[in-house]
């Protein structure tokens, strides 16, 4: 770890490698981070592509570690589900991006929707959509106007409990999209069981549109959108051709680098106001 800097090499355990090392020592700071306001959201727009405007922004979680510098969700998120502080960053971002949303709604931006990444362990609470109402409510949003985004993972290892809570949710307005899609063991028939509203397409399939103009598997995403009449997402899209050849197999709403990186709250408010260039 940087930071003990050169007599770091002093206290090196043979037994210890770097990456337990490093895990440690997030595991330590991570408990301080919610206290000192380390934490952060970072918001990537979701572009229709025929209405040539932002609909939607993803909330993205960033640490801004003292010594450490920006670090991405994909290293602190399993260390804060393994040692139970999931729980308190959930209720952190759901918070923070209600009240932002808010704040955007104050300035005119009553239409776009604020998609919001949950964890699995979140839904092991048996009040978690009681809070999320009730954070929603707070702040005075409309249900309609949030998604919140759960992984396949969760619905195949239900646990009845989830898509009773799903629905609920449902049921209350609010939108839920199943993130990664097409990655997990995909059994269809759990469509049935969890009403969600939106499928996001997962990166991995639009990569391969570098090769080939078509994809057998987002057609067949695309058509059982279609059937179960839910919102579609495409999601990593970094090339035009990808943009192009996406919007030809029905896709109309995507998200990636081709048309921005996650920004901050500032960014996102400019995006808000402007009309994409792609
Ligand atoms: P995700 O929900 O699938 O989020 C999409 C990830 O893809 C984000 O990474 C985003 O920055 C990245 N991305 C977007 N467009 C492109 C593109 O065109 N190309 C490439 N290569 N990547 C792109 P990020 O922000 O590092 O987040 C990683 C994962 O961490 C997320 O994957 C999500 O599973 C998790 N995560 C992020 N924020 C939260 C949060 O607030 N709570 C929870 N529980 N998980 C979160
Ligand atoms: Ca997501
Ligand atoms: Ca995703
Ligand atoms: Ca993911």
């Amino acid at each position: 770890v940087k930071r003990s800097g050169k007599n770091a090499f002093r206290f090196f355990d043979p037994k210890l490698n770097t990456h337990h090392r490093e895990r440690i020592a997030l595991e330590n700071d991570l408990h301080q981070a919610l206290e000192r306001g380390e934490l952060e959201l970072f918001y990537q727009p979701q572009i229709s592509l025929s209405q040539q405007r932002v609909i939607g922004l993803e909330a993205l979680l960033r640490w801004n570690h003292p010594q450490l510098g920006l670090v991405p969700p994909s290293s602190f998120i399993p260390v804060a589900e393994e040692v139970g502080l999931i729980g308190d960053i959930s209720r952190w971002v759901l918070d923070t991006a209600c009240a932002q949303l808010a704040r955007w709604r104050r300035s005119g931006h009553t239409d776009v929707k604020l998609s919001i990444n949950l964890s699995p362990h979140d839904f092991d609470h048996r009040d978690v959509v009681r809070s999320i109402v009730g954070c929603l409510s707070q702040h005075g949003l409309p249900a309609g106007q949030v998604e919140l985004e759960i992984t396949e993972s969760m619905m195949m290892n239900d646990s009845a409990g989830v898509a009773t809570k799903v629905r609920q949710l449902r049921e209350a307005g609010i939108g839920v999209a199943i993130d990664d899609f097409g990655t997990g063991y995909s059994a269809l028939a759990y469509l049935q069981k969890f009403p969600v509203s939106t499928l996001k397409i997962d990166r991995s399939f639009i990569r391969e549109l570098d090769v080939a103009l078509t994809n057998p598997i987002i057609s067949a995403i695309t058509g059982i959108a279609r059937g179960f009449n839910l919102q579609i997402i495409a999601e990593g899209v970094e090339r035009q051709e990808q943009a192009d050849a996406l919007r030809a197999l029905g896709c109309d709403v995507m998200q990636g680098y081709l048309f921005a990186r996650p920004g901050t709250a500032h960014e996102a408010e400019a995006w808000l106001r402007q009309v994409p260039s792609h």
